[in-house]
């Protein structure tokens, strides 16, 4: 007899009930034995068309005596028998089934890898396995190192450094998604070892922004962390950042006037301070930031020439849901309207580009048709879409040369920002 793990997911029709009667069918096959089942949670389609509705997925865990590979045949034939029926020739399933675990077996052959790679890329597999393997999760993560002292992360890093090890440093405040871990790969990539911050940093939130149900789940992101090449986390507490006295702050001038600074006052010497001590601990030669929060990677960048720091900003492309919205923790505040509203902001950027491309060049008129766009969907307002010169934030009326286009938006109210360089 074998344990194993199943995941399962459904987007068409009655999704619950084809996750239930696929859970029967696979009870009933031969001295099969369903122990345990996951709840079922809601999560966002990827790569599948805006409008289908989101997946349900599940986890159970199963013992049978069936090889993995009579497993497989037998999970594609529920499939399909639950398929076939109602909705031939669709791209979205009624029901996905996949072998997650299979005992202790490593399998890779091109139709069935073993343990299954979406495991710890993915959260609509990783989340509904949590209720039913929690020490299997634990172990994912458990090659990587969690830190939560600053002077054990100088341990950390003078060990690597004595070995002559490059550093790849991505900061983030945790509650990781794919445009995170498309940073880490880079690292990963870049550099011989990979450090991640998960830090909600207090002094770059506003007294009414969302400092308290920012989304925390050091687990999780450990696990999709480690998925992604990361060796080592730095998760220090609040106090360990900013001890009683604390007196020192990073400022960067005129970049941070305009655009995202002007509704949230503050928040720049917020991101410039943390960014500047964990480069002090961390000491890293590359350090990743996303396109997404454009005016922040400016300023990290005129920071880190201004002030002689000796390493290199690499600026990496915005990720997106398959409509387009720019991944952000944020998007997990969204309702489901609001969250199909919310790749208005996307379709916005998409028709000035259009606009420019068939050789637009008046700013105001670019912006009119943005503004026009997404004032349509009424969970939307607007904080600002602007139109500026991408080097110095500056708004211009004709579009000359490398430009910003960039919007902030609250959908509901949910602040989201997205940006789009045209040259
Ligand atoms: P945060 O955790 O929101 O502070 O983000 C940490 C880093 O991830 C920042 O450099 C962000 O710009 C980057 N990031 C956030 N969302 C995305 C995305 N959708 N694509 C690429 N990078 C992103």
């Amino acid at each position: 007899m074998a344990v194993c793990y199943l995941g399962l997911g459904s987007n068409l029709g009655n999704r619950r009930k084809f996750i239930r009667l696929a859970l029967e069918r696979v009870g009933a096959l031969e001295k099969t034995k369903v122990i345990k089942v996951s709840q079922l949670y809601e999560t966002e389609p990827q790569g599948f068309i805006a409008a289908s509705p989101g997946f349900i997925n599940a986890a159970a865990k199963i013992s049978t005596p069936l090889s993995a590979l009579k497993l497989l045949k037998e999970l594609k034939a529920i499939e399909s028998e639950l398929g076939r029926k109602k909705f031939k020739g669709l791209r979205s399933r009624p029901i996905d089934l996949d072998i997650l675990f299979y005992g202790n077996k490593r399998i890779s052959l091109p139709y069935l890898k073993v343990p299954h790679p979406r495991v710890t890329e993915r959260d609509f597999v990783l989340r509904p396995l949590k209720d039913i393997a929690g020490p299997l999760i634990k172990s994912l993560s458990a090659k990587m190192k969690v830190i939560s002292k600053i002077s054990s992360m100088r341990e950390f890093i003078r060990a690597q450094k004595i070995k002559g090890r490059t550093i790849g440093f991505v900061p983030t405040m945790g509650a990781l998604h794919q445009g995170h871990l498309s940073l880490i790969r880079q690292a990963k990539k870049d550099n011989d070892r990979c450090v991640v911050s998960i830090f909600v940093n207090p002094i770059q939130f506003g007294p009414k922004e969302d400092y308290k149900k920012y989304p925390r789940d050091l687990e999780r992101d450990s696990i999709l962390a480690r998925s992604a090449g990361c060796d080592c986390v730095f998760f220090p507490d609040a106090g360990e950042m900013y001890p009683e006295n604390y007196l020192t702050y990073v400022f960067v001038e005129k970049i941070t006037d305009c655009l995202c600074a002007r509704l949230r006052p503050g928040h720049f010497k917020g991101v410039t301070t943390v960014v500047s001590k964990l480069f002090n601990i961390i000491g890293p030669d590359i350090a990743y930031f996303g396109q997404k929060d454009y005016q922040q990677a400016l300023v990290i960048k005129k920071m880190a020439e201004d002030l002689n720091m000796p390493l290199k900003i690499k600026v990496m492309p915005t990720i997106r849901e398959s409509d387009g919205l720019a991944m952000s923790s944020r998007n997990a505040y969204l309702s489901a309207q609001e969250r199909l509203d919310a790749a208005v902001l996307h379709q916005a950027l998409q028709k000035a580009k259009e606009m420019i491309f068939q050789g637009e060049r008046n700013s105001r008129k670019i912006i009119r048709e943005m503004r026009k766009m997404i004032l349509k969907k009424k969970s939307a307002k607007i904080d600002y879409a602007l139109v500026a010169d991408a080097r110095t934030l500056v708004p211009v009326n004709v579009i000359r040369g490398k430009t910003l286009i960039a919007l902030a938006a609250r959908i509901g109210k949910t602040r989201l920002i997205d940006n789009m360089v045209v040259c």
